[in-house]
C-alpha cells in the first residue's frame, strides 16, 4: 500500500468535504478541464484496483472514531431520502413509455453528454469524498451505458429502480466488485488499518466500510437523478440535440398501456375471443411479483418445458413486443420495430443486410413462401421480381437508410401482415421500367403473393417523380437513423444485376 501524504484528519469533521486523495493518487484530470478524460481515468483506476484498496485510500482522510451511532442513523436516512426521490423520478419515466425510445434514438454523443452531466453533478453533490466517490462505483462505465444504442443505460436504470422500489429502507445496490471488499478487508480484523500508518487504537473498520457503502450509493443516486433530469430537461425544452428524435416519436403510434399476450402462442385476448380470461403463472407472480400470461391451460402446459427453468427464480419471459417487459411497449409501428432490430444487433447498429423476415405469424401463400425462401437464401437481395418468362430479377437498394426502411416494411408484409401497398408503391417506382418487367407484371406477382391488398395499388397510379412513403420516411429520419445504419457498399457493386 503506497502511503499518501495528507493533512491531519482530526482537523476535519467527518461530514466536511475531505482532501481528494484518490483523485491525487490516480492523477485524475480536473473535471472542469476535461470531463471525458476525467471519466476515462477513473474507469481505468477502478479497473486496476480492488474496492478494498479504494477504501484503504479514502480511509486516510476519514476519522471514523468521530462517527457516532447517531451519525450512522443520519447517514442511512439521508441515503433513503435521496433514494425515494430517485425512485419517484424513475417511476415517472416508466409511466411515460416514451422515455426509453427517445433515449435509444438519441445519437451517441448526446447520450454521452447526458451521462457525463450526471457524473459531473454527482461529483459536486454533498458527499463525504465528493468526486472520489466515483472510484467506488465500478458499475458506472460509460461505454457499457452506450452499448446497443444506449440500451446499457436503460438496463442500468431498470436494475436500480427494481432495487430501490423493493424496499422502504435504505438499500445498497448489489455489486460483486464492491462486496468483495468486505472479505478482502477482513472487517473483523483491524490489522489492515495499522498497516496503513494510522495510530488509532480503535480502528472500527466496519464503520468505514459501511460509510463508504452509503456514500457509494449516494453517488449513484445523485448520478441517476442528474443524468435523468438532464435528459428530461432537454425533452421538455425541445433542445437542439433532441429535435430530430422528438419529431420521430411524436409521429409514431402510441399505446396507452402495455399489451397482454400469451407467452406461448403470443396471441392477445382480443385475438382469441371477447371476454377470455388470461391466466398468470402463480409461482412467478407470488415469488417475483412478475406476470407471465397464458391464454389457456394448454398453452401453459406447452410452454412449461421452457418456462420451468426460470419459474419462480428469475424474471424471465419471452419479452414479447408490446408487453410490459418490452422497454418500447408504448410504440407499435415500424419505427419501434427498427429500434428493436438494432437493439438486439451485436454492436448496436443496424446492418440492413441482417434485417431478415422474422418469424411468420400467419400462413403465407405458396408464392410468398417461395419469395421468403429465396430471400432467406440470398440476403443481399431486397426483393425478387420475375419477368414474364419467369426469370428472377434481383432488386437491390443502394441507400442504406432507404434499404433499412424497405426491409422493415418487407418484414411486416411477409409475416404476413400489413404494408403491401407501401412496399408495392416503392418497387413499382423503381422497377416498372426494368428490362423484362412492367407495372402489370410486378402487380400480378404481388397479387399472387399477397392477394387482394394489392388491388388498391392497381387502381392508383403513382405520379412519376413523386416520393414514395418509404423514401420520405427514410428522408425524414435519416438524420437519426443514418449514423446507426452500417453496411458494406462493396456487396452492392459486386453482385448487382440479374441472375443468369
Ligand atoms: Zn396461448
Ligand atoms: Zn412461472
Amino acid at each position: 500500500m503506497a502511503s499518501v501524504s495528507k493533512s491531519p484528519t482530526v482537523e476535519n469533521p467527518p461530514l466536511a468535504p475531505l482532501v481528494p486523495l484518490l483523485s491525487q493518487k490516480f492523477n485524475i484530470t480536473d473535471i472542469n478541464e476535461d470531463v471525458v478524460k476525467w471519466n476515462k481515468e477513473w474507469e481505468a483506476a477502478i479497473a486496476s484496483s480492488s474496492a478494498a484498496n479504494m477504501i484503504k485510500e479514502v480511509y486516510h482522510t476519514f476519522d471514523d472514531s468521530l462517527v457516532t451511532s447517531d451519525d450512522l442513523v443520519d447517514f442511512h436516512s439521508s441515503l433513503r431520502e435521496l433514494q425515494e426521490v430517485v425512485a419517484q423520478n424513475l417511476r415517472i419515466i416508466y409511466h411515460n413509455g416514451r422515455f426509453n425510445i427517445i433515449w435509444v434514438l438519441l445519437n451517441t454523443s448526446e447520450q454521452k453528454r447526458h451521462i457525463l452531466a450526471g457524473l459531473n453533478k454527482a461529483s459536486e453533490a454533498d458527499t463525504i469524498w465528493a468526486q472520489d466517490c466515483r472510484a467506488l462505483c465500478s458499475e458506472i462505465i460509460v461505454s457499457n451505458f452506450l452499448s446497443q444504442s444506449g440500451k446499457g443505460f436503460i438496463d442500468f436504470l431498470d436494475r436500480t429502480y427494481e432495487v430501490l422500489k423493493s424496499s422502504e429502507m435504505p438499500v445498497f445496490l448489489p455489486n460483486p466488485w464492491w462486496e468483495q471488499a468486505s472479505d478482502d478487508l477482513d472487517l473483523s480484523n483491524p490489522s489492515w488499518k495499522e498497516a496503513s500508518n494510522e495510530s488509532s487504537t480503535n480502528p472500527r473498520s466496519k464503520v468505514v466500510f459501511e460509510v463508504a457503502t452509503i456514500e457509494r450509493n449516494r453517488f449513484i443516486g445523485n448520478f441517476v437523478l442528474s443524468s435523468v433530469s438532464s435528459i428530461a430537461n432537454d425533452i421538455v425544452h425541445h433542445s437542439e440535440g433532441m429535435k430530430d428524435v422528438l419529431d420521430i416519436v411524436e409521429h409514431s403510434n402510441h399505446e396507452d398501456k402495455p399489451l397482454i399476450r400469451c407467452d406461448n402462442c403470443t396471441k392477445m385476448p382480443e385475438e382469441i375471443e371477447l371476454g377470455v380470461r388470461f391466466m398468470v403463472c402463480s409461482a412467478c407472480k407470488s415469488k417475483l411479483a412478475f406476470e407471465v400470461h397464458y391464454c389457456s391451460r394448454t398453452c401453459q402446459e406447452k410452454d412449461w418445458l421452457v418456462h420451468k427453468r426460470a419459474c419462480g427464480k428469475k424474471r424471465v419471459s419471452k419479452g414479447l413486443t408490446g408487453t410490459k417487459v418490452d422497454s418500447l411497449w408504448a410504440f407499435n409501428d415500424h419505427i419501434s420495430d427498427m429500434v428493436r432490430t438494432y437493439q438486439t444487433s451485436r454492436n448496436g447498429t443496424i446492418a440492413p443486410r441482417d434485417i431478415g423476415l422474422g418469424a411468420p405469424t400467419g400462413k403465407r401463400s405458396p408464392a410468398a413462401q417461395r419469395q421468403a425462401e429465396m430471400l432467406e437464401a440470398d440476403k443481399d437481395v431486397d426483393y425478387f421480381l420475375f419477368t414474364a418468362s419467369g426469370e428472377p430479377v434481383r432488386f437491390m437498394i443502394d441507400d442504406p437508410v432507404v434499404k433499412t426502411f424497405f426491409r422493415t416494411v418487407r418484414g411486416f408484409v411477409m409475416r404476413p401482415d400489413i404494408g403491401v401497398e407501401v412496399m408495392a408503391e416503392f418497387i413499382l417506382k423503381f422497377m416498372s421500367k426494368y428490362p423484362g418487367l412492367s407495372r402489370d407484371i410486378i402487380l400480378a406477382q404481388l397479387y399472387e403473393e399477397y392477394g387482394d391488398d394489392v388491388l388498391v395499388v392497381w387502381e392508383w397510379e403513382h405520379p412519376p417523380g413523386m416520393e414514395t412513403a418509404i423514401e420520405s420516411e427514410a428522408k425524414n429520419f435519416s438524420k437519426v437513423f443514418g449514423p446507426l445504419v452500417r453496411m458494406s457498399m462493396d456487396i452492392f457493386v459486386q453482385k448487382r444485376g440479374t441472375l443468369g
